[in-house]
């Protein structure tokens, strides 16, 4: 169990109070960009490639955006990756114009990391529930009630929040990095999901007071229907991203962020997968597994409803013709406020030392003690 924990209500149902506020799942939904004939895809692909050369830019994407997206990205020299791999990717790549296909906690953090870039998404009105669940002036009074302990906030959230925290982590580190915390002794605060901040509890044992948000689209997932799935495919793996609730975590097979999902399904010996995770995951498992087969897990019971119905509408937004548009016209452009920019810098880089480090070997903790401050 969490030490203690915050709850936050949060309606997601409520229209955008004003033009160009976040958008909630309703108004996402009616947003996402129709389908391009195979004639309007060609086109606005090849217009793509030639603004991406005219602009000095590269395309930066998410494993969840479109296939088309996906597929533009790593044809013309950008990236399909986590939240993790795209921040390091465009902080080190040459390109003057960062162009992020994701939501809009993605293109902060590649500002945030490059200030001196210019960085492009196709709709900035792409977000996040997690992000929108954890609003900064209630995250800080959460903090300060609790002065006493190390401030672990998720990539989804806003750079405001970032600049509250003392670490950052994405869902490839957060457990390496809370182990090493709590080896250290640290009290641990952590926001925004809860069912990635209860899983790491349970792995790590830490202290741990928690945020309440969720992930519409991982907070779906049924256990029950995953049974009956696992009993009608009794040879299947399945593969559960950690922001799923306990119970679906608890019939994994393994559980990691996308990034894990994807090398368990090259790694492990089986023909056919039960997927917990965004359903945009499926084109890059299906493309480098051409021999297996991927099952989408079950979001609803009988006769319920979904509203993400394992597909982020926030990531859906992203389109061929946006991100065109954003090329062309510079529309879309991410700003973050210089000094806040530098202040959340802090914890984003102490997640990218300390993944660095780990790469190269080193000791998690040591890492924590050599570059946690905080
Ligand atoms: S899939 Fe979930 S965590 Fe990812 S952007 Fe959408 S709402 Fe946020």
């Amino acid at each position: 169990m969490a030490a203690s924990s915050f709850v936050i209500d949060v309606d997601y149902e409520q229209p955008a109070a004003e033009a160009g506020a976040a958008c909630d799942t309703r108004h996402a939904w009616a947003r996402v960009p129709p389908e391009p004939s195979q004639d309007e895809r060609s086109a606005l692909k090849e217009r793509i490639r030639r603004l991406l050369r005219e602009r000095n830019a590269v395309m930066v994407s998410h494993f969840y955006v479109h296939p088309d997206l996906q597929d533009l990205a790593e044809e013309t020299g950008g990236i399909v990756s986590d939240s993790l791999e795209m921040a390091r990717f465009g902080r080190d790549h040459a390109a003057q114009t960062l162009v992020v296909s994701g939501v809009r906690f993605m293109g902060e953090t590649a500002k945030i990391l490059s200030p001196e870039k210019r960085v492009l998404m196709p709709d900035l009105d792409a977000n996040c529930s997690l992000d929108l669940g954890c609003p900064v002036d209630e995250f800080s009074a959460f903090c300060d009630r609790h002065p006493d302990r190390t401030v672990v906030v998720y990539a989804n959230t806003s750079a405001a929040v970032k600049a509250r925290a003392d670490w950052l982590v994405t869902s490839s580190c957060a457990l390496d990095v809370v182990s090493a915390l709590h080896a250290q002794g640290r009290k641990i605060l952590w926001a925004p999901d809860r069912h990635l901040g209860d899983y790491i509890q349970r792995q790590t044992g830490a202290d741990m007071a928690s945020w309440n948000g969720a992930c519409i689209v991982h907070d779906e997932f049924k256990a029950l229907e995953l049974e009956l799935l696992k009993k009608a495919h009794p040879a299947a793996k399945v593969l559960v991203h950690p922001e799923s609730p306990a119970d679906v975590i608890a019939l994994a097979d393994a559980v990691g962020s996308t990034s894990a999902i994807l090398g368990a399904a090259q790694r492990m010996d089986a023909s056919e997968f039960i997927v917990a995770t965004d359903t945009g995951m499926l084109h890059k498992l299906r493309t480098l597994n051409p021999g297996k087969i991927f099952i989408e897990a079950p979001t609803a019971g009988n006769g319920a409803t979904c509203k993400s119905c394992a597909h982020c509408p926030w990531m859906a937004m992203n389109g061929l013709v946006e991100l065109a548009n954003a090329l062309e016209t510079g529309a879309g452009e991410i700003h973050v406020d210089p000094a806040l920019g530098l202040r959340a810098r802090v914890p984003i880089n102490r997640m990218l030392a300390f993944t660095a480090g780990l790469k190269n070997g080193q000791a998690p903790g040591r890492l924590v003690a050599g570059i946690g401050a905080a």
